[in-house]
Protein backbone atom coordinates (compact mmCIF):
# COMPACT_ATOMS: atom_id res chain seq x y z
CA UNK A 1 0.00 0.00 0.00
CA UNK A 2 1.43 3.67 -1.06
CA UNK A 3 -0.63 6.56 -0.52
CA UNK A 4 1.27 10.25 -1.16
CA UNK A 5 1.42 13.55 1.40
CA UNK A 6 1.67 16.82 0.83
CA UNK A 7 2.87 17.96 3.91
CA UNK A 8 5.52 20.17 4.80
CA UNK A 9 7.98 17.47 6.29
CA UNK A 10 11.22 18.85 7.85
CA UNK A 11 14.10 16.25 7.75
CA UNK A 12 14.93 14.70 11.25
CA UNK A 13 18.39 14.46 12.82
CA UNK A 14 19.45 12.82 15.59
CA UNK A 15 20.59 8.86 16.41
CA UNK A 16 16.98 7.77 15.08
CA UNK A 17 17.38 9.63 11.80
CA UNK A 18 21.16 8.19 11.30
CA UNK A 19 19.66 4.47 12.26
CA UNK A 20 17.10 5.31 9.32
CA UNK A 21 19.55 6.75 6.78
CA UNK A 22 21.64 3.70 7.54
CA UNK A 23 18.78 1.22 6.50
CA UNK A 24 17.78 3.33 3.54
CA UNK A 25 21.41 2.70 2.64
CA UNK A 26 21.01 -0.67 2.55
CA UNK A 27 17.66 -0.20 0.36
CA UNK A 28 19.69 1.14 -2.06
CA UNK A 29 22.20 -1.01 -2.47
CA UNK A 30 19.72 -3.90 -3.15
CA UNK A 31 18.06 -1.95 -5.68
CA UNK A 32 21.52 -0.30 -8.00
CA UNK A 33 22.82 -3.48 -8.82
CA UNK A 34 19.53 -4.13 -10.31
CA UNK A 35 18.87 -1.21 -12.46
CA UNK A 36 20.95 0.77 -15.03
CA UNK A 37 22.72 3.52 -13.44
CA UNK A 38 20.81 6.22 -15.04
CA UNK A 39 17.69 5.35 -13.55
CA UNK A 40 19.35 4.68 -10.82
CA UNK A 41 20.54 8.45 -10.64
CA UNK A 42 17.49 9.46 -12.02
CA UNK A 43 14.80 8.09 -9.59
CA UNK A 44 16.65 6.82 -6.57
CA UNK A 45 19.10 9.70 -5.60
CA UNK A 46 17.15 12.45 -4.93
CA UNK A 47 15.03 10.08 -2.21
CA UNK A 48 15.19 11.06 1.09
CA UNK A 49 14.12 9.21 3.74
CA UNK A 50 12.29 11.14 6.67
CA UNK A 51 10.47 8.90 9.41
CA UNK A 52 10.47 5.44 9.68
CA UNK A 53 7.65 4.04 12.50
CA UNK A 54 5.84 0.22 12.99
CA UNK A 55 6.49 -0.37 9.43
CA UNK A 56 5.31 2.74 7.60
CA UNK A 57 8.47 5.18 5.89
CA UNK A 58 8.04 8.23 4.75
CA UNK A 59 10.25 9.83 2.12
CA UNK A 60 10.65 13.01 0.63
CA UNK A 61 10.13 13.30 -3.29
CA UNK A 62 10.71 16.06 -5.61
CA UNK A 63 7.50 16.16 -7.59
CA UNK A 64 4.45 14.56 -8.00
CA UNK A 65 5.74 12.96 -11.47
CA UNK A 66 8.43 11.77 -9.76
CA UNK A 67 6.17 9.54 -7.12
CA UNK A 68 4.45 8.19 -10.35
CA UNK A 69 7.16 7.33 -12.22
CA UNK A 70 8.10 4.99 -8.97
CA UNK A 71 4.73 3.90 -8.12
CA UNK A 72 4.39 2.77 -12.02
CA UNK A 73 7.75 1.11 -13.02
CA UNK A 74 9.52 0.45 -9.34
CA UNK A 75 7.08 -0.73 -7.16
CA UNK A 76 8.26 -4.17 -6.79
CA UNK A 77 11.88 -3.56 -6.38
CA UNK A 78 11.17 -0.83 -3.71
CA UNK A 79 8.74 -3.48 -2.00
CA UNK A 80 11.24 -6.25 -1.87
CA UNK A 81 14.07 -4.32 -1.03
CA UNK A 82 12.36 -2.91 1.97
CA UNK A 83 10.91 -6.14 2.97
CA UNK A 84 14.77 -7.75 3.45
CA UNK A 85 16.32 -4.97 4.79
CA UNK A 86 13.08 -3.89 7.85
CA UNK A 87 12.38 -7.77 7.66
CA UNK A 88 8.51 -7.03 7.14
CA UNK A 89 6.49 -5.75 4.53
CA UNK A 90 6.72 -1.90 4.66
CA UNK A 91 4.29 0.92 3.76
CA UNK A 92 5.38 3.94 1.86
CA UNK A 93 4.26 7.38 2.15
CA UNK A 94 5.80 9.53 -0.55
CA UNK A 95 5.90 13.44 0.54
CA UNK A 96 5.98 15.62 -2.01
CA UNK A 97 8.09 18.22 -0.79
CA UNK A 98 7.39 21.43 -1.66
CA UNK A 99 10.23 22.86 -3.56
CA UNK A 100 9.17 24.41 -7.22
CA UNK A 101 5.57 24.70 -8.35
CA UNK A 102 4.21 21.08 -9.66
CA UNK A 103 3.56 20.86 -13.45
CA UNK A 104 0.21 21.40 -14.81
CA UNK A 105 0.17 18.58 -16.45
CA UNK A 106 0.61 16.44 -13.21
CA UNK A 107 -1.66 18.20 -11.07
CA UNK A 108 -4.08 18.10 -13.89
CA UNK A 109 -4.94 15.05 -16.17
CA UNK A 110 -5.48 16.80 -19.21
CA UNK A 111 -7.11 13.95 -21.18
CA UNK A 112 -9.77 14.45 -17.96
CA UNK A 113 -10.40 17.52 -17.22
CA UNK A 114 -13.34 19.83 -18.93
CA UNK A 115 -13.04 22.83 -20.78
CA UNK A 116 -13.01 25.01 -17.55
CA UNK A 117 -10.63 23.82 -15.97
CA UNK A 118 -8.51 24.16 -18.68
CA UNK A 119 -9.26 27.71 -19.06
CA UNK A 120 -8.43 28.24 -15.33
CA UNK A 121 -5.15 26.53 -15.73
CA UNK A 122 -3.68 28.47 -18.84
CA UNK A 123 -4.90 31.73 -16.92
CA UNK A 124 -3.00 30.30 -14.43
CA UNK A 125 0.46 29.75 -15.90
CA UNK A 126 0.34 32.74 -18.52
CA UNK A 127 2.38 35.33 -16.78
CA UNK A 128 1.11 38.92 -17.10
CA UNK A 129 2.47 40.81 -20.47
CA UNK A 130 5.18 43.09 -18.46
CA UNK A 131 7.05 39.78 -16.65
CA UNK A 132 7.41 38.01 -19.74
CA UNK A 133 11.04 37.16 -20.34
CA UNK A 134 12.40 40.00 -23.17
CA UNK A 135 13.43 37.51 -24.99
CA UNK A 136 10.26 35.80 -25.68
CA UNK A 137 9.48 36.69 -29.19
CA UNK A 138 13.12 35.67 -30.15
CA UNK A 139 12.72 31.59 -28.90
CA UNK A 140 10.94 30.75 -32.23
CA UNK A 141 8.32 29.18 -29.55
CA UNK A 142 4.76 28.21 -30.50
CA UNK A 143 2.75 28.87 -27.50
CA UNK A 144 -0.01 25.99 -28.80
CA UNK A 145 2.60 23.08 -27.60
CA UNK A 146 2.24 22.68 -23.91
CA UNK A 147 1.97 20.05 -21.27
CA UNK A 148 -1.55 20.57 -20.34
CA UNK A 149 -2.51 19.60 -23.67
CA UNK A 150 0.09 16.70 -24.64
CA UNK A 151 -2.10 13.69 -23.89
CA UNK A 152 -0.45 11.14 -21.95
CA UNK A 153 -0.08 7.61 -23.06
CA UNK A 154 1.84 4.34 -22.96
CA UNK A 155 3.67 5.11 -26.17
CA UNK A 156 5.09 8.48 -24.78
CA UNK A 157 5.20 8.38 -20.84
CA UNK A 158 9.31 8.17 -20.31
CA UNK A 159 10.00 11.02 -23.18
CA UNK A 160 7.04 12.97 -21.50
CA UNK A 161 8.18 12.26 -18.12
CA UNK A 162 11.88 13.62 -18.79
CA UNK A 163 10.47 16.12 -20.68
CA UNK A 164 8.57 16.84 -17.71
CA UNK A 165 11.74 16.80 -15.75
CA UNK A 166 13.71 18.86 -17.67
CA UNK A 167 11.18 21.74 -17.90
CA UNK A 168 11.48 21.80 -13.94
CA UNK A 169 15.01 22.17 -13.51
CA UNK A 170 16.63 22.97 -16.98
CA UNK A 171 20.59 21.90 -17.06
CA UNK A 172 19.85 20.30 -13.83
CA UNK A 173 18.82 16.76 -14.14
CA UNK A 174 21.13 14.11 -15.30
CA UNK A 175 18.82 14.08 -18.78
CA UNK A 176 21.64 16.19 -20.84
CA UNK A 177 21.03 16.38 -23.45
CA UNK A 178 17.44 14.91 -23.51
CA UNK A 179 17.26 13.27 -27.26
CA UNK A 180 13.99 12.50 -28.00
CA UNK A 181 13.46 10.23 -31.22
CA UNK A 182 10.66 8.17 -32.84
CA UNK A 183 8.90 8.64 -36.57
CA UNK A 184 7.07 11.61 -37.88
CA UNK A 185 3.86 13.18 -36.29
CA UNK A 186 4.27 11.74 -32.92
CA UNK A 187 4.83 14.72 -30.94
CA UNK A 188 8.61 15.27 -30.73
CA UNK A 189 8.04 18.95 -31.82
CA UNK A 190 5.34 19.64 -29.31
CA UNK A 191 7.16 17.85 -26.17
CA UNK A 192 10.09 19.97 -27.13
CA UNK A 193 8.79 23.31 -27.30
CA UNK A 194 6.38 22.28 -24.10
CA UNK A 195 9.74 22.39 -22.35
CA UNK A 196 10.64 25.55 -23.35
CA UNK A 197 7.09 27.57 -23.04
CA UNK A 198 7.23 25.69 -19.38
CA UNK A 199 10.95 26.88 -17.78
CA UNK A 200 9.69 30.65 -19.47
CA UNK A 201 6.31 30.73 -18.33
CA UNK A 202 7.73 29.80 -14.61
CA UNK A 203 10.79 31.47 -14.92
CA UNK A 204 13.19 28.42 -15.15
CA UNK A 205 15.35 29.40 -18.17
CA UNK A 206 15.53 33.29 -19.56
CA UNK A 207 17.15 32.72 -22.70
CA UNK A 208 15.68 29.47 -24.70
CA UNK A 209 15.63 29.54 -28.50
CA UNK A 210 13.86 26.36 -30.34
CA UNK A 211 15.89 25.93 -33.88
CA UNK A 212 15.66 23.09 -35.87
CA UNK A 213 18.61 21.47 -37.85
CA UNK A 214 18.23 22.95 -41.08
CA UNK A 215 17.52 26.69 -40.16
CA UNK A 216 20.74 26.24 -37.95
CA UNK A 217 22.38 25.30 -40.90
CA UNK A 218 21.26 27.82 -43.18
CA UNK A 219 22.09 30.64 -40.26
CA UNK A 220 24.93 28.52 -39.82
CA UNK A 221 26.39 29.41 -43.76
CA UNK A 222 25.34 32.95 -43.79
CA UNK A 223 27.44 33.87 -40.83
CA UNK A 224 30.19 32.11 -42.95
CA UNK A 225 29.73 34.41 -46.21
CA UNK A 226 29.04 37.64 -43.68
CA UNK A 227 32.19 36.61 -41.62
CA UNK A 228 29.97 36.59 -38.55
CA UNK A 229 30.75 33.06 -37.14
CA UNK A 230 31.73 34.19 -34.00
CA UNK A 231 28.60 36.23 -33.64
CA UNK A 232 26.88 33.08 -34.49
CA UNK A 233 28.53 31.09 -31.67
CA UNK A 234 28.05 33.16 -28.85
CA UNK A 235 24.70 33.86 -30.00
CA UNK A 236 24.16 29.95 -29.34
CA UNK A 237 26.52 29.68 -26.93
CA UNK A 238 24.29 32.04 -24.42
CA UNK A 239 21.63 29.95 -24.33
CA UNK A 240 19.98 28.27 -20.97
CA UNK A 241 17.89 25.83 -23.36
CA UNK A 242 19.05 25.23 -26.98
CA UNK A 243 16.52 22.89 -28.48
CA UNK A 244 17.32 21.19 -31.79
CA UNK A 245 14.63 19.89 -33.78
CA UNK A 246 15.47 17.12 -36.34
CA UNK A 247 19.27 16.67 -36.01
CA UNK A 248 19.06 13.44 -38.51
CA UNK A 249 19.46 16.68 -41.11
CA UNK A 250 22.81 17.29 -39.90
CA UNK A 251 23.54 14.56 -41.51
CA UNK A 252 26.42 14.95 -44.25
CA UNK A 253 27.24 18.89 -43.30
CA UNK A 254 30.68 18.61 -41.67
CA UNK A 255 31.12 22.26 -40.94
CA UNK A 256 28.01 22.68 -39.18
CA UNK A 257 28.32 19.47 -37.13
CA UNK A 258 31.75 20.63 -35.99
CA UNK A 259 30.18 24.13 -35.24
CA UNK A 260 27.18 22.88 -33.29
CA UNK A 261 29.59 20.33 -31.67
CA UNK A 262 31.77 23.10 -29.99
CA UNK A 263 28.41 25.23 -29.24
CA UNK A 264 26.97 21.18 -27.58
CA UNK A 265 29.94 21.39 -25.47
CA UNK A 266 30.60 25.05 -24.01
CA UNK A 267 26.33 24.63 -23.05
CA UNK A 268 27.08 20.96 -21.49
CA UNK A 269 30.12 22.45 -19.48
CA UNK A 270 27.81 25.47 -18.21
CA UNK A 271 25.15 23.38 -17.20
CA UNK A 272 22.64 24.19 -19.60
CA UNK A 273 20.07 22.06 -21.17
CA UNK A 274 20.15 21.08 -24.39
CA UNK A 275 17.27 18.91 -25.73
CA UNK A 276 17.69 17.22 -29.26
CA UNK A 277 14.77 14.96 -31.66
CA UNK A 278 15.81 12.51 -34.28
CA UNK A 279 13.53 10.61 -36.55
CA UNK A 280 15.67 7.64 -34.93
CA UNK A 281 17.90 6.45 -32.23
CA UNK A 282 21.42 8.83 -32.71
CA UNK A 283 23.27 5.51 -33.16
CA UNK A 284 21.76 4.88 -36.20
CA UNK A 285 22.14 8.22 -37.60
CA UNK A 286 23.83 8.28 -40.48
CA UNK A 287 26.73 10.91 -41.69
CA UNK A 288 27.33 12.53 -38.43
CA UNK A 289 30.71 12.62 -36.84
CA UNK A 290 30.79 10.05 -33.81
CA UNK A 291 31.86 12.52 -31.21
CA UNK A 292 28.93 14.26 -32.06
CA UNK A 293 26.80 10.57 -31.51
CA UNK A 294 28.67 10.25 -28.47
CA UNK A 295 27.68 13.40 -26.66
CA UNK A 296 23.98 12.88 -27.96
CA UNK A 297 23.96 9.20 -25.56
CA UNK A 298 25.25 11.76 -22.52
CA UNK A 299 21.92 12.34 -21.36
CA UNK A 300 18.51 10.56 -21.47
CA UNK A 301 17.29 9.04 -25.05
CA UNK A 302 13.69 8.51 -24.77
CA UNK A 303 11.54 7.13 -27.47
CA UNK A 304 7.84 8.56 -28.57
CA UNK A 305 5.92 4.94 -30.39
CA UNK A 306 2.85 5.50 -32.44
CA UNK A 307 -0.19 5.80 -30.07
CA UNK A 308 -2.30 3.00 -29.02
CA UNK A 309 -6.20 3.10 -29.99
CA UNK A 310 -6.97 4.38 -25.96
CA UNK A 311 -4.50 7.81 -26.53
CA UNK A 312 -5.95 8.34 -30.22
CA UNK A 313 -9.46 8.51 -28.58
CA UNK A 314 -7.88 10.23 -25.70
CA UNK A 315 -6.44 13.02 -28.43
CA UNK A 316 -9.26 13.37 -30.81
CA UNK A 317 -11.53 14.35 -27.03
CA UNK A 318 -9.32 16.62 -26.13
CA UNK A 319 -9.30 18.40 -29.25
CA UNK A 320 -12.58 18.90 -29.67
CA UNK A 321 -13.06 19.78 -25.90
CA UNK A 322 -10.80 22.29 -26.14
CA UNK A 323 -12.22 23.60 -29.34
CA UNK A 324 -15.85 23.11 -28.16
CA UNK A 325 -16.71 20.82 -30.54
CA UNK A 326 -19.34 18.19 -30.32
CA UNK A 327 -18.80 15.10 -31.84
CA UNK A 328 -20.15 11.49 -30.92
CA UNK A 329 -18.43 9.19 -29.29
CA UNK A 330 -18.97 6.62 -31.50
CA UNK A 331 -17.42 8.49 -34.70
CA UNK A 332 -14.74 9.81 -32.37
CA UNK A 333 -13.98 5.76 -31.97
CA UNK A 334 -14.35 5.42 -35.57
CA UNK A 335 -11.79 7.95 -36.48
CA UNK A 336 -8.83 6.98 -33.72
CA UNK A 337 -9.48 2.94 -34.55
CA UNK A 338 -8.98 3.95 -38.22
CA UNK A 339 -6.36 6.31 -37.86
CA UNK A 340 -3.40 4.56 -36.12
CA UNK A 341 -0.09 5.37 -36.86
CA UNK A 342 0.51 9.34 -36.58
CA UNK A 343 -1.34 12.04 -34.67
CA UNK A 344 -0.50 14.65 -37.42
CA UNK A 345 -2.88 12.62 -39.75
CA UNK A 346 -5.34 12.18 -36.67
CA UNK A 347 -5.66 15.55 -36.40
CA UNK A 348 -5.82 16.21 -40.46
CA UNK A 349 -8.67 13.74 -40.49
CA UNK A 350 -10.45 15.26 -37.72
CA UNK A 351 -9.78 18.80 -39.59
CA UNK A 352 -11.17 17.41 -42.55
CA UNK A 353 -14.06 16.12 -40.78
CA UNK A 354 -15.52 19.58 -39.37
CA UNK A 355 -14.50 21.23 -42.58
CA UNK A 356 -16.62 18.66 -44.79
CA UNK A 357 -19.83 18.57 -42.55
CA UNK A 358 -19.39 22.64 -42.34
CA UNK A 359 -18.78 22.78 -46.21
CA UNK A 360 -21.73 20.26 -47.31
CA UNK A 361 -23.78 21.04 -44.26
CA UNK A 362 -24.06 17.68 -43.08
CA UNK A 363 -23.92 15.85 -39.48
CA UNK A 364 -21.02 14.73 -38.29
CA UNK A 365 -21.38 11.04 -38.21
CA UNK A 366 -20.90 7.83 -38.94
CA UNK A 367 -20.57 7.62 -42.62
CA UNK A 368 -19.40 11.18 -43.09
CA UNK A 369 -16.29 9.98 -41.33
CA UNK A 370 -16.17 6.59 -43.57
CA UNK A 371 -15.71 9.17 -46.63
CA UNK A 372 -12.91 11.51 -44.74
CA UNK A 373 -11.12 8.46 -43.73
CA UNK A 374 -11.50 6.41 -47.33
CA UNK A 375 -9.34 9.28 -48.45
CA UNK A 376 -6.63 8.82 -46.05
CA UNK A 377 -6.73 5.15 -44.93
CA UNK A 378 -6.94 2.34 -47.55
CA UNK A 379 -8.65 0.23 -45.55
CA UNK A 380 -11.39 1.33 -43.61
CA UNK A 381 -12.30 -0.95 -40.70
CA UNK A 382 -15.83 -0.56 -39.63
CA UNK A 383 -16.65 0.27 -36.38
CA UNK A 384 -18.26 -3.06 -35.21
CA UNK A 385 -19.92 -3.56 -31.95
CA UNK A 386 -19.80 -6.57 -30.16
CA UNK A 387 -23.73 -6.66 -30.35
CA UNK A 388 -23.42 -6.70 -33.42
CA UNK A 389 -21.47 -9.80 -34.01
CA UNK A 390 -23.67 -11.31 -31.82
CA UNK A 391 -26.53 -11.02 -33.51
CA UNK A 392 -24.84 -12.27 -36.99
CA UNK A 393 -23.25 -15.38 -35.41
CA UNK A 394 -26.35 -15.94 -33.35
CA UNK A 395 -28.26 -16.02 -36.68
CA UNK A 396 -25.70 -18.11 -38.12
CA UNK A 397 -26.55 -20.61 -35.71
CA UNK A 398 -29.40 -20.04 -35.35
CA UNK A 399 -30.16 -19.65 -31.84
CA UNK A 400 -31.71 -16.74 -30.24
CA UNK A 401 -28.73 -14.06 -29.65
CA UNK A 402 -29.56 -13.76 -26.32
CA UNK A 403 -28.49 -16.82 -25.38
CA UNK A 404 -25.11 -15.90 -25.32
CA UNK A 405 -25.22 -14.02 -22.54
CA UNK A 406 -26.95 -15.79 -20.56
CA UNK A 407 -26.16 -18.33 -18.12
CA UNK A 408 -26.50 -21.41 -20.34
CA UNK A 409 -24.02 -24.18 -20.65
CA UNK A 410 -25.49 -26.02 -23.80
CA UNK A 411 -23.15 -27.66 -26.10
CA UNK A 412 -24.24 -25.52 -29.15
CA UNK A 413 -24.62 -22.32 -27.61
CA UNK A 414 -20.97 -23.11 -25.65
CA UNK A 415 -19.73 -23.03 -29.16
CA UNK A 416 -21.53 -19.87 -30.89
CA UNK A 417 -20.71 -18.21 -27.38
CA UNK A 418 -17.05 -18.67 -27.61
CA UNK A 419 -17.29 -18.03 -31.48
CA UNK A 420 -18.45 -14.52 -30.99
CA UNK A 421 -16.04 -13.92 -28.44
CA UNK A 422 -13.38 -14.90 -30.59
CA UNK A 423 -14.56 -12.48 -33.13
CA UNK A 424 -15.57 -10.05 -30.71
CA UNK A 425 -11.40 -9.82 -30.39
CA UNK A 426 -10.18 -10.13 -33.40
CA UNK A 427 -12.87 -8.01 -34.96
CA UNK A 428 -12.90 -4.92 -32.69
CA UNK A 429 -10.68 -3.08 -30.76
CA UNK A 430 -13.02 -3.55 -27.73
CA UNK A 431 -11.08 -5.00 -24.23
CA UNK A 432 -11.00 -8.30 -22.95
CA UNK A 433 -13.03 -6.92 -20.33
CA UNK A 434 -15.71 -5.26 -22.24
CA UNK A 435 -15.83 -8.25 -24.53
CA UNK A 436 -17.13 -10.11 -21.10
CA UNK A 437 -19.08 -7.60 -19.89
CA UNK A 438 -21.20 -7.70 -23.15
CA UNK A 439 -22.03 -11.43 -22.93
CA UNK A 440 -23.92 -11.20 -19.61
CA UNK A 441 -21.10 -9.74 -17.55
CA UNK A 442 -18.35 -12.50 -17.90
CA UNK A 443 -15.22 -11.98 -16.57
CA UNK A 444 -12.37 -11.44 -19.14
CA UNK A 445 -10.60 -15.00 -18.48
CA UNK A 446 -13.48 -16.33 -19.94
CA UNK A 447 -12.72 -14.49 -22.92
CA UNK A 448 -9.76 -15.45 -23.05
CA UNK A 449 -10.07 -19.40 -22.73
CA UNK A 450 -12.76 -18.57 -25.16
CA UNK A 451 -10.51 -17.33 -27.82
CA UNK A 452 -7.93 -19.96 -27.33
CA UNK A 453 -10.64 -22.85 -27.60
CA UNK A 454 -11.63 -21.62 -30.60
CA UNK A 455 -8.14 -21.25 -32.04
CA UNK A 456 -7.16 -24.78 -30.70
CA UNK A 457 -10.21 -25.94 -32.92
CA UNK A 458 -9.20 -23.80 -36.15
CA UNK A 459 -6.15 -25.40 -36.01
CA UNK A 460 -7.34 -29.33 -35.41
CA UNK A 461 -10.61 -29.04 -37.33
CA UNK A 462 -10.85 -28.06 -41.19
CA UNK A 463 -15.25 -28.17 -40.69
CA UNK A 464 -14.97 -25.79 -37.92
CA UNK A 465 -12.75 -23.86 -39.95
CA UNK A 466 -15.13 -23.32 -42.86
CA UNK A 467 -18.29 -22.62 -40.76
CA UNK A 468 -15.82 -19.59 -39.57
CA UNK A 469 -14.76 -18.13 -42.52
CA UNK A 470 -18.30 -18.23 -43.74
CA UNK A 471 -19.50 -16.04 -40.06
CA UNK A 472 -16.39 -13.71 -40.61
CA UNK A 473 -17.29 -13.10 -43.95
CA UNK A 474 -21.24 -12.20 -43.13
CA UNK A 475 -19.95 -9.80 -41.05
CA UNK A 476 -17.75 -8.21 -43.19
CA UNK A 477 -20.53 -7.58 -45.57
CA UNK A 478 -23.41 -6.81 -43.22
CA UNK A 479 -21.71 -4.81 -41.60
CA UNK A 480 -19.95 -2.38 -44.41
P1 LIG B 1 6.82 15.28 -34.70
O1 LIG B 1 7.64 16.47 -34.33
O2 LIG B 1 7.16 14.06 -33.91
O3 LIG B 1 6.79 15.01 -36.16
P2 LIG B 1 4.65 16.94 -33.79
O4 LIG B 1 5.15 17.32 -32.46
O5 LIG B 1 4.74 17.98 -34.87
O6 LIG B 1 5.31 15.58 -34.30
O7 LIG B 1 3.13 16.44 -33.63
C1 LIG B 1 2.20 16.40 -34.70
C2 LIG B 1 0.88 16.92 -34.22
O8 LIG B 1 0.30 16.02 -33.32
C3 LIG B 1 0.99 18.25 -33.49
O9 LIG B 1 -0.10 19.06 -33.84
C4 LIG B 1 0.93 17.87 -32.02
O10 LIG B 1 0.36 18.89 -31.25
C5 LIG B 1 0.04 16.65 -32.07
N1 LIG B 1 0.36 15.67 -31.02
C6 LIG B 1 1.32 14.71 -31.06
N2 LIG B 1 1.31 13.97 -29.95
C7 LIG B 1 0.32 14.46 -29.17
C8 LIG B 1 -0.19 14.11 -27.88
N3 LIG B 1 0.31 13.09 -27.17
N4 LIG B 1 -1.21 14.84 -27.40
C9 LIG B 1 -1.75 15.85 -28.10
N5 LIG B 1 -1.32 16.22 -29.32
C10 LIG B 1 -0.29 15.54 -29.85
MG1 LIG C 1 8.75 17.69 -35.57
Amino acid sequence: MISIAHTDISDGSGPLSEQLDASWGEVLSLIQPQINSQSFKTWFEPIKPVRYENGELMVNVPSQFFFEWLEEHYHGLVAGALQKVFGRSVKVTYNVTPVDEPLPSVVVSAAEIGQKANEALQARIEPAESVRPLEYDKTNLNRRYTFANFIKGESNQLARAAAMAVANNPGGTSFNPLVLYGGTGLGKTHLMQAIGNYALEHGKAKRVMYISSEKFTIEFIDAIRGDRTNEFSNFYRSMDILIVDDIQFFSGKEKTQDSFFHTFNSLHQLGKQIILSSDRPPKELQGLDDRLISRFQWGLTADIQPPDLETRTAILRKKCEDESVNIPDQVLDFVAANVTSNVRELEGCYTSLLFKASLEGKEVDIDLAREVLRSIVNDVKSPLSVEEIQRIVSEFYDLPSDLLRAKTRKQEVVIARQVAMYLAKELTNCSLKTIGLNFGGRDHSTVIHAYQTVEEQLKIDPKFRTSMEQVRRKIEILSR
